[in-house]
């Protein structure tokens, strides 16, 4: 089986959101559809683990925010990177509320949507919330993200919690090029440099990037190492 024929399935990007009493959170999601129109319904599909999968679980309730195509990779790594067990997500990003108080995001947003839970599904690792739609609101005339574009000229990466990661979608780029043998996060745009390591990950001064643990993440955002490419 040749998975990288799931690659030519086409997908957009956007930021699911819920709330459970006064704590909202949301998350990158790549898997919104519409299934319905009458009335319009919408699917997404939640990892299991993420907290955003207990709020919309808690209260039936969902946000979409459709991401802009020139949304930077930070703001999408904010989302997408990062467990809002950590930290308040939207503290720091300007966001708007949709009827029923979800957030909706108001930077980087073409339109948005509010949905209302109907049915959900068990998939394994994942569930899929159906939603009717509750709420929608158009933004800007911005064109959306499409996945292909995240990942081709953004150079964006899937967090292993998306329902469509694949390991080694992204692997380092070959060292022929490099000189300085740095190494530049995509998401948060660090750069890990041998000479310094990773003191605060036990990693010492001169370890190669190649020779950082397979499970050595970004030192700012957490990104994995395919995150990584050589400078
Ligand atoms: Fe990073």
């Amino acid at each position: 089986m040749d998975t990288k024929a799931m690659y030519a399935l086409s997908y957009g990007l956007y930021v699911v959101a819920a709330k459970n009493d006064d704590r909202i959170n949301g998350q990158i999601a790549n898997t919104v559809f519409q299934i319905s129109s009458d009335p319009v319904t919408v699917a997404v599909s939640i990892n299991k683990q993420n907290l955003t999968h207990e709020f919309i679980t808690a209260s039936g309730k969902f946000s979409v925010s459709i991401l802009a195509q020139e949304t930077p990779l930070e703001f999408i790594g904010h989302f997408g990177f990062h467990s809002g067990r950590d930290l308040d997500k939207f503290a720091n990003v300007n966001w708007i509320k949709s009827p029923a108080g979800l957030p909706y995001l108001s930077e980087n947003t073409v339109s948005c949507l509010e949905a209302s839970v109907v049915d959900q599904i068990d998939v394994h690792t994942h569930t899929v919330f159906i939603g009717t739609i509750t709420d929608a609101k158009v933004l800007t005339n911005a064109k959306p993200m499409t996945y292909a574009y995240y990942h081709q000229i953004k150079r964006g990466t899937t967090p292993k919690t998306a329902p469509t990661y694949q390991k080694q979608e992204m692997p380092p780029a070959a060292n022929d090029s490099s000189s300085s043998g740095k190494y530049q996060c995509q998401v948060c745009k660090y750069i890990y440099d041998p000479e310094q390591g990773d003191p605060e990950r036990n990693i010492p001064l001169g370890t190669p990037f190649d020779k950082l643990p397979v499970d050595w993440k970004c030192p700012i955002c957490g990104a994995p190492k395919e995150a990584f490419v050589a400078l």
